[in-house]
């Protein structure tokens, strides 16, 4: 995978999936900008591990629940880097309760960031994107099997990313850009950590019988970000130690 001269924005990158998928990026060759919402000090570790790379890389606070900082942070690796080739659609927050234990204010935290944050990152980056374009973002695997009760919320909020890998697929064809969609399983972060007190159900869902590193989804958004997945768009995979099957 070689992304030399590409530049990308990994949106969450200072922890998690977001921060294993900027540097992997960064090791394959592109310059990265992340964002994060509130931890400038963990966003400037991982810019620091990409510098080391001999990579360029840049932390842009932007919660995704404010589209205005999300625009800016997309115009920011512009201004910076002078391109934008990749968008990684990576921030989001979990939610689990019961529906009729969940407030209009969930509702609408939840949409405004693993939602409305994901169409204003990507209205923005699309305006840059050129031929070899990609648009990668984040699901889960809630979307194909929702493991038990609590979940309506995140569920929806994930499943519309379906909807905007598809459509968006059709839409940016035409300018040489794809549009995939990666469905981690149970993956060992801050969000979801491996020894937490539904982690051993959770593992128990998946085929091979145990949690995700963030690295092994990254490793797949790497594949997606690069040339070699020129004949992959609106597709769904699902890196999820066969949580689906
Ligand atoms: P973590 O909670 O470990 O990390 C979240 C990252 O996103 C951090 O960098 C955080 O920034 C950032 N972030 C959180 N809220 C916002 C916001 N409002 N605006 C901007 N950035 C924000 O999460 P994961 O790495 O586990 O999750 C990454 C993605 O993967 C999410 O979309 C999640 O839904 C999805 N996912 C995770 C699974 C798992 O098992 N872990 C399974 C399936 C999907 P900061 O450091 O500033 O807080």
């Amino acid at each position: 995978m070689n992304l030399d001269g590409k530049v990308a924005l990994v949106t969450g990158g200072s922890r998690g999936i977001g921060a294993a998928t900027a540097l992997r990026l960064a090791e394959a060759g592109a310059d990265v900008v992340l964002t994060y919402a509130v931890n400038a000090e963990q966003a400037a570790v991982v810019v620091d591990r990409i510098k080391a790379l001999g990579r360029r890389a840049l932390a842009v606070g932007a919660d995704s629940a404010d589209s205005a900082a999300v625009e800016a942070a997309v115009e920011a690796a512009v201004a910076e880097f002078g391109r934008l080739d990749v968008l990684v659609n990576n921030a989001g927050v979990g939610f689990v309760g019961p529906l009729e234990q969940t407030g209009m204010d969930d509702v609408d935290r939840v949409l405004a960031v693993n939602v409305r944050g994901v169409l204003a990152a990507t209205k923005a980056a699309a305006a840059h994107l050129r031929e070899g374009g990609r648009v990668i973002t984040i699901g889960s695997c809630v979307t194909d099997r929702v493991p038990g009760p609590g979940m309506v919320l995140y569920a929806v909020s994930k499943s519309a990313m379906v909807g905007l890998t598809k459509a968006l697929a059709r839409e940016l064809a035409p300018n040489g850009v794809t549009v995939n969609l990666v469905h981690p399983g149970p993956t060992d972060t801050d969000m979801n950590p491996a020894d937490g007190p539904y982690a051993a159900d959770q593992a128990s869902m998946t085929a091979v019988g145990r949690y995700g590193k963030p690295e092994e989804v990254a490793d797949t958004v790497a594949f997606l970000a690069s040339p070699a997945s020129a004949y992959l768009t609106a597709s769904i995979i699902s890196v999820d130690g066969g949580h689906a099957a």
